[in-house]
């Protein structure tokens, strides 16, 4: 019970790796905010033990105050999970295909950031965990507005680690590679075989064993651990 006493809000929790975190972190008795704007399914199993739901599109900059204005009370950890892809290369790519990934994956990272932060600063402890990606850090092709989104996550997170570390917040990113969620089903076989083909441990990783790293960064266990870019990727990055 690694996360008893401590209130924790993930984004994106209703499908994925974030209602994988939603699990891991309810089996370690933590009590849940939970946010999803379309994937009710999930979140209401866990709402019917305890948790709160919050539904709104992070996209957006009202969407985002609806879940800031929607948190009440103390918040010890805050997992930014929500995230999109638009693939597409440079020449098909219109200003709202670069503009949609960023403002979800990064302005509303940002903006929860921020808000949670104001909190965790009266309470002088708090732990703040972004889920960024590998393709931040070896970006794909056709993927320009969602790797720029996420190493831009990547480079708050260490702005926000120096800012904030004196004041008892942690703040890291967990960085995963190919994990099987309805955003790697979406990819063709030929891509799939290619990724199956670069990674050392030779099979696409599933959702818990990310939620597995972020409970442990959320956990007192982690209380030397701030700045830091924990990937998850079986291997991929070491190649
Ligand atoms: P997923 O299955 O496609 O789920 C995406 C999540 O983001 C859903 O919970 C969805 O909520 C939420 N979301 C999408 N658009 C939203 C919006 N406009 N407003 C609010 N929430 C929105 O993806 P996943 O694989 O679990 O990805 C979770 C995180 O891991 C993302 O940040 C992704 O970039 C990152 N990641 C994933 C992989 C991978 O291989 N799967 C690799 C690297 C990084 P609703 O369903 O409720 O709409």
């Amino acid at each position: 019970m690694m996360l008893q006493g401590k209130t924790a809000l993930i984004t994106g929790a209703g499908r994925g790796i974030g209602a994988a975190i939603a699990e891991e972190f309810q089996s370690h008795g933590a009590q849940l905010i939970l946010h999803y704007n379309r994937s009710i399914g999930e979140i209401d199993t866990f709402v019917k033990q305890g948790a709160i739901a919050i539904q709104a599109d992070l996209s957006t900059l009202e969407g985002c105050n609806t879940l800031i204005q929607g948190i009440d009370g103390q918040l010890d950890v805050l997992v930014n999970n929500a995230g999109m892809t638009r693939d597409m290369l440079l020449l098909q790519m219109t200003e709202s295909d670069w503009r949609l990934p960023l403002s979800l994956n990064l302005d509303a990272c940002f903006r929860l950031c921020q808000a949670a932060s104001v909190k965790m600063l009266q309470q002088r402890s708090g732990a703040i965990i972004n889920i960024t990606s590998t393709s931040g850090i070896a970006p794909n092709r056709g993927q320009a507005n969602y790797a720029a989104s996420k190493a831009g996550v990547a480079a708050m997170t260490r702005s926000l680690a120096q800012e904030l570390g004196k004041r008892g917040i942690r703040c890291n990113c967990v960085a995963p590679g190919f994990i099987e969620t309805d955003m790697t089903n979406a990819m063709n076989d030929i891509a799939k075989k290619e990724a199956l083909r670069r990674i050392p441990m030779k099979r696409i990783g599933q959702a818990k064993e990310v939620a597995k790293v972020v409970r442990f960064l959320a956990s007192d266990d982690a209380s030397y651990v701030t700045g830091q870019e924990w990937v998850v990727d079986g291997g991929l990055l070491s190649c």
